[in-house]
């Protein structure tokens, strides 16, 4: 604490990101990134931008990486907006759109733990949303009539940590029912099998959905995020970060990102890859008795009936596998485990073998 603070920075917690250790052999599913690396257009097109034009600024509206997402998605080039990650969007987000109208915002009790960081930062009201007893959100939550309406919705799908996703028509209904305040979907893991709410945006303006390069298309080290929602919201999103100052996408960050987006047929290899492993690893588990709850991301949410979920993932740890365990209630039991390659599952299975055949 020191006297120079706020009441609100005293009240921060440092964000503890998966561990990142230095072990040679260490198989790290602690943080969702995906094994298989980015396209090899994607790595071409660093190497072409560093080659001729580092010297020069970028360009601070990221147009053509923009058009390349807009051509993707069927939507417009001012119905996108980049930034250094999603966490940036996010951000703009929390700190826009969902600022100070003193009313709260919703959101699920057990989701991507930023959302509640923002708000605190932001000073953002928040109300928290149990999930269901089989930890899905409960659309009815969100659909019933308030007498005062939300500044705000946000929640992740598929959902963080839980891998669980909703249909197209609970988001709509989502939408539908609160048509002056902004849904936010947070897509980050849509493309290992859930329904993009993309296809929605047309007839919903209050709909915003944000994407990340991190995941499915392998581009975690880069920082490129981008929302996608009706030209309004995101000139909302424009003027909050031109006010900020905040940092366009570097020159390599925009070459890599729109060559991986045209990259459609390894974007679709390397998804099918993760989906299959996924698939294969849940059968597994199930056989040794694991719970895990259905996936539709590249991490699947899983527990040892009998096991507390820290000692399970301590005891992968002293093998040199990392996972991740929230020590939160409700979850404390689960484990959440990055779908990596085949083999990767292998040996993930392997040493799970072990463990339990130990307890
Ligand atoms: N949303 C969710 C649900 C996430 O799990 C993550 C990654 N931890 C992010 C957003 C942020 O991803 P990035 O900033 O790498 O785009």
């Amino acid at each position: 604490m020191s006297r120079f603070w706020s009441d609100q920075v005293a009240g921060l917690v440092p964000y503890t990101p998966g561990e990142q250790p230095k072990i040679a052999d260490l198989l790290k599913l602690n943080t969702n990134e995906n094994p298989y690396g980015p396209s090899p257009k994607a790595l071409e097109a660093i190497r072409a931008a560093a080659g001729d034009s580092l010297r020069l600024y970028p360009d601070p509206e990221s147009t053509a990486l923009r058009q390349g997402i807009a051509r993707r998605y069927g939507v417009k080039p001012e119905q996108v907006f980049v930034g250094n990650g999603s966490d940036e969007i996010l951000a703009h987000v929390f700190h826009g759109l969902f600022l100070h109208s003193g009313r709260p915002l919703l959101m699920p009790d057990i989701s991507y733990s930023f959302y509640r960081t923002y708000c605190r930062l932001y000073q953002v009201p928040y109300e928290i949303v149990p999930l269901a007893n089989d930890f899905s959100i409960r659309v009815s939550d969100y659909t019933a009539p308030r007498a005062v309406a939300p500044a705000g919705i946000i929640f992740a799908n598929p959902n963080a940590p839980t891998g669980m996703g909703l249909p197209l028509t609970d988001i709509e209904a989502i939408a539908r029912a609160n048509p002056d305040t902004p849904v936010v979907i947070d897509e980050a893991y849509i493309d290992f099998g859930g329904e993009s709410a993309v296809s929605l945006l047309q007839r919903n303006d209050n709909l915003a959905v944000i994407h990340t390069f991190s995941k499915s298309r392998a581009l975690a080290g880069m920082r490129v995020g981008f929302a996608m929602a009706a030209p309004e919201m995101i000139e909302g999103l424009v003027r909050i970060k031109d006010s900020f100052n905040s940092y366009p996408l570097d020159r390599l960050a925009q070459a890599a990102a729109l060559a991986a987006i045209e990259d459609d047929a390894y974007f679709d290899a390397t998804c099918a890859a993760v989906v299959r492993s996924r698939e294969h690893l849940v059968q597994r588990l199930n056989d040794l008795g694991f719970e895990v709850l259905p996936s539709q991301a590249n991490f699947i949410f899983a527990r040892y009936p009998g096991m507390e979920g820290a000692d399970l993932a301590a005891a992968l740890r002293a093998r040199h596998i990392l996972v991740r365990h929230f020590a939160l209630p409700r979850i404390n039991q689960f484990l959440r485990i990055t779908v990596g390659t085949e083999s990767d599952c292998e040996r993930l299975y392997t040493q799970l073998v072990q463990i339990i055949g130990a307890q």
